[in-house]
C-alpha cells in the first residue's frame, strides 16, 4: 500500500548551524516527489530524517497519519530504500548481504531471489559485492530496498555517477516499479531532465529552505517556448533584452533564456544584439526545460544549480 508523507514545520540544527529551516510539505500516497536544489541545500539530510536515521530538532514527519518520531521503528516497516550511498558488506556476496536483511526482517527465503531477479542482479547473485560496479551497488541498493515490498521508497541520488547506458537501465528500473508497485516515492537527484521523466512532483531546495512543491509543471510556463542565446557579455545583453520588453534570465554556462512567442522575430532581435556590441555565439528554440525553468524561478537569489 502506498504511503502518504507529511513533514511539517521540519527543522534541523547542526550545532550552531540550520541544515534545514520550517520545512512542510505532502506527498500523495503513490506519487513520486523529487527534491532538487544546489549542494549543501538540506536534501540528505531531509532523507536521513524520512528514513528515520537522524532525528529532527523540531517538526513532525507523518506516514500516513502515524508520527515517524520518536519511534521510527514503528513505521519504519512500509518504508525502504538508502540515503549517501547503499552500504553492503564487501566480502559476502548480493545473496548473502540480502539474505542477511531478510533474515532480520523475517522475510521468507525466495524473496532474496526475486528481488535480485526484478533489479537484474541474478546472474551476479553470488559474486562478491566488493567487486561489483558502482551502477550494480545502486541497483542491489534499491533490491535491498524491495526486500519488504515498501509503501513508501527513498532514493538519494540513484543515478549518481553512472555512465549513460547504467543511467538509463536505471531510469528503466524506477519506471517499472512505479508501474509494477505504485508505491510513494521521495528521490533526490541532480539530473532535472530525469526528475520530470521520472517524478510528477518537485521540491525545491535552497539553502535549507523549500522554495517549491507541487507539480512538476507548476514551475513557470511548462509548455511554452524559449530562445536560448550563449552571448558574450550576459548582463549587457540581458539589459538590452530586458530594455526590448523580454521575459529573460541566465541559465549558466554564459547562455540566457527568453520565454517566446510567435509574435517575436528572431532575426531582428539578433540584429539589434549584435548592434548593441553583444556577441552571439549560438542562437537555439526549445521548449522550455524543466532547468530552465527552476533556474529562472531561483534566478532572483542567484542560485547556482550546478
Ligand atoms: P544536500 O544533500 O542538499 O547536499 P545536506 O543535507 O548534505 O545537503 O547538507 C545541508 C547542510 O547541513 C550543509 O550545510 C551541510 O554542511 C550540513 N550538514 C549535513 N550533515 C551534517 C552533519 N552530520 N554535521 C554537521 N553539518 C552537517
Amino acid at each position: 500500500m502506498a504511503v502518504a508523507v507529511e513533514a511539517d514545520k521540519l527543522t534541523k540544527q547542526y550545532r550552531d548551524k540550520p541544515a534545514l529551516q520550517d520545512v512542510s510539505f505532502t506527498v500523495p500516497g503513490g506519487s513520486a516527489l523529487g527534491l532538487v536544489g544546489p549542494n549543501g541545500a538540506g536534501k540528505s539530510t531531509l532523507l536521513r530524517m524520512l528514513l528515520g536515521v537522524s532525528r529532527p530538532s523540531s517538526g513532525r514527519i507523518l506516514y500516513d497519519g502515524r508520527p515517524l518520531w520518536p519511534d521510527p521503528a514503528r513505521v519504519m516497516d512500509a518504508v525502504g530504500g538508502f540515503v549517501d550511498a547503499p552500504q553492503f558488506y564487501p566480502y559476502f556476496t548480493a545473496r548473502e548481504n540480502l539474505s542477511m536483511l531478510a533474515e532480520l526482517r523475517r522475510l521468507k527465503p525466495g524473496r532474496v531471489d526475486e528481488v535480485l531477479h526484478y533489479v537484474h542482479l541474478e546472474d551476479d547473485a553470488g559474486r562478491r559485492v566488493g567487486g561489483f560496479s558502482h551502477g550494480m551497488r545502486q541497483r542491489l541498493g534499491i533490491a535491498a530496498a524491495l526486500l519488504k515490498e515498501p509503501g513508501l521508497l527513498i532514493l538519494d541520488e540513484p543515478q549518481d555517477g553512472l555512465d549513460p547506458a547504467r543511467l538509463e537501465e536505471m531510469r528503466q528500473l524506477i519506471i517499472r516499479i512505479r508501474q509494477d508497485l505504485a508505491p510513494t516515492i521521495i528521490m533526490s537527484s541532480h539530473v532535472l531532465q530525469d526528475i520530470e521523466r521520472l517524478c510528477d512532483r518537485i521540491a525545491v531546495f535552497d539553502r535549507g529552505r523549500l522554495r517549491y512543491c507541487g507539480p512538476t509543471g507548476g514551475l513557470g510556463n511548462p509548455d511554452g517556448d524559449e530562445v536560448i542565446w550563449e552571448v558574450r557579455p550576459i548582463d549587457m545583453a540581458l539589459h538590452h533584452l530586458r530594455s526590448m520588453g523580454f521575459e529573460v534570465w541566465a541559465i549558466g554556462d554564459g547562455r540566457i533564456a527568453a520565454r517566446w512567442d510567435e509574435s517575436h522575430e528572431l532575426g531582428s532581435i539578433n540584429v539589434s544584439l549584435i548592434s548593441a556590441g553583444i556577441t552571439i555565439r549560438t542562437v537555439m528554440r526549445r521548449s522550455a526545460s524543466l532547468e530552465s525553468r527552476l533556474l529562472r524561478y531561483l534566478e532572483d537569489d542567484h542560485v547556482d544549480m550546478r
